[in-house]
């Protein structure tokens, strides 16, 4: 007759109840440590997100950060998270951070990920050679020291993350949060009805999960948490500088837990907006309501914080590998200079910037190299997809991948919308007319000389998978 504790065995459902998630008796498997450092510009500086700024911001509502969370193994494997309250992490500035850090602080470039939470009221950092720059020297030197200056920060929060390292438990939850709504139109709506166009859709998709990292000292106090969500950070837009609603909840969850360090990682939210947003609450002020956005975000993650959060085995693996995405047809030098004569700002601005491209390199590419990155930790993969990721993919990608998912979006690179396949055939501003025909696409990192191919969205999800099945085995680092 088998004993009641050798049959638990089978049960390991059960052993989780009757576990205590971190008794004062079980020993701490991971170290980790964490910092913050202030990345708010001097004033004025100009802002990114929005196409419409005619000056610089010349306020601060709420001081800006970078933030990293340092986590090391129990066989001694280090992996740092690094999360920004910033519009993109334009990849020529995660090349300069990374650079530093692998040979430095012997950090492998894998085991490194850079997220951005799309704040609309963060600093200009854009890297494309564009009109403003010969418009505007001033501008442009501002937004060189600035970049500077945030690569020097990130380093520095790496550092004293890794130098803060300490017995620590690891440990993974999950709960909800119902702001973030599908900003595309309906496409099944007939054309001309009056709800059609960019406006919040409440029955389109959207995902709503608040993945949520914990880490506690030996003594069980929060040291710190890593939380997402799957929303653009746009319920503000004005002069005035903050994280939005991600700064307010990340600021919320600091008040409610002195000493700990609260970091925010973008989702796939590419398609989300924020809703309410603005002014659309009578008696509410905009940045009231990007509070009260914040608060309902950090309740959520306090939720997922008190859900019986399961304890990480002490094992990181991480791989980060580009795929080349195709381009449609690049244009003819006639077909820029054709464009570059428009009557439309946008589309004039981008073929000229295509034109340069093609002056500087001789010919036009035809795919681009999108970073992806999945990092393991113990029983949860966190995978890192670069840039504007619509909704569809972590919802697919969790549909098809078992197990402790989170798909985080805005990471190591800033270059555009990244559509799914139903949003590429639907058309419209994610689907890639802001990649080529919009002047935002300025303010991105890459001067893309056509948009997307529709095999995208079966390019980006196969590599997922691959990377799925080869981070942790001999032939990753
Ligand atoms: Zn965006």
């Amino acid at each position: 007759m088998k004993s009641f504790v050798s049959r638990l065995r089978f049960f390991p459902a059960v052993l989780l109840f009757v576990l205590p998630a971190f008794g004062a008796d079980v020993a701490p498997s991971w170290k980790a440590g964490a910092a913050a450092t202030d990345i708010t510009p001097e004033l004025p500086m100009w802002m990114a997100g929005y196409g419409a700024r005619t000056r610089p911001g010349d306020q601060v509502a709420q001081r800006l950060h970078a933030k990293a969370l340092a986590l090391e193994d129990e066989r001694g494997k280090v992996a740092v998270i690094v999360t920004t309250d910033t519009l993109g992490i334009p990849r020529l500035v995660r090349q300069a951070v990374e650079k530093r850090v692998t040979s430095q602080l012997n950090l492998p470039a894998s085991h490194l990920i850079i997220n951005a939470s799309h704040t609309h009221t963060g600093p200009e950092i854009r890297v494309v050679d564009s009109l403003f720059g010969r418009q505007d020297p001033q501008r442009l030197e501002r937004v060189l020291r600035y970049r500077q200056q945030l690569e020097d920060r990130i380093v520095q929060a790496i550092t004293d993350a890794l130098a803060r390292r300490a017995p620590a438990h690891v440990a993974f939850g999950q709960a909800k949060a119902g702001f973030a709504m599908n900003r595309r139109e309906d496409y099944t709506l007939p054309k001309g009805d009056i709800r059609s166009g960019k406006v919040p859709n409440p029955n389109g998709p959207v995902d709503h999960d608040v993945p949520v990292l914990q880490v506690t000292d030996a003594a069980g106090k929060l040291q710190a948490v890593v939380f997402g969500y799957a929303c653009h950070n746009t319920t503000l837009d004005g002069y005035a500088f903050t994280g939005d609603y991600a700064g307010f909840a990340q600021a919320h969850l600091e008040a409610s837990n002195p000493g700990a360090i609260a970091l925010f990682m973008s989702g796939c939210s590419g398609d989300q907006n924020p809703h309410p947003r603005r002014d659309m609450i009578k008696g509410l002020s905009p940045l009231e309501l990007a509070s009260q956005h914040g608060r309902s975000l950090a309740i959520a993650v306090e939720a997922a914080l008190q859900s019986f959060p399961r304890p990480l085995g002490s094992r990181i693996d991480a791989i980060l590998e580009e795929v080349n995405l195709e381009y449609q047809p690049v244009p003819s030098r006639e077909e820029l200079q054709r464009r570059a004569q428009s009557q439309n700002r946008g589309e004039r601005e981008n073929a000229q910037a295509v034109l340069d491209r093609l002056d500087r390199e001789g010919k036009l590419p035809t795919h681009y190299a999108y970073p992806i990155q999945v990092l393991r930790f113990g029983e949860l993969t966190l995978v890192g997809l670069a840039s504007e990721v619509v909704v569809d993919y972590s919802l697919r990608l969790k549909r098809e991948i078992p197990g402790q998912l989170w798909v985080s979006a805005y990471n190591n690179d800033f270059m555009g919308y990244m559509p799914s396949r139903r949003v590429w055939h639907e058309g419209g501003y994610e689907a890639g007319e802001s990649l080529t025909f919009t002047a935002s696409s300025q303010y991105r990192g890459a001067v893309h000389p056509s948009i997307w191919a529709p095999t995208l969205e079966e390019k980006i999800v196969a590599k997922v998978h691959e990377l799925n099945r080869r981070v942790g085995s001999a032939a990753s680092p």
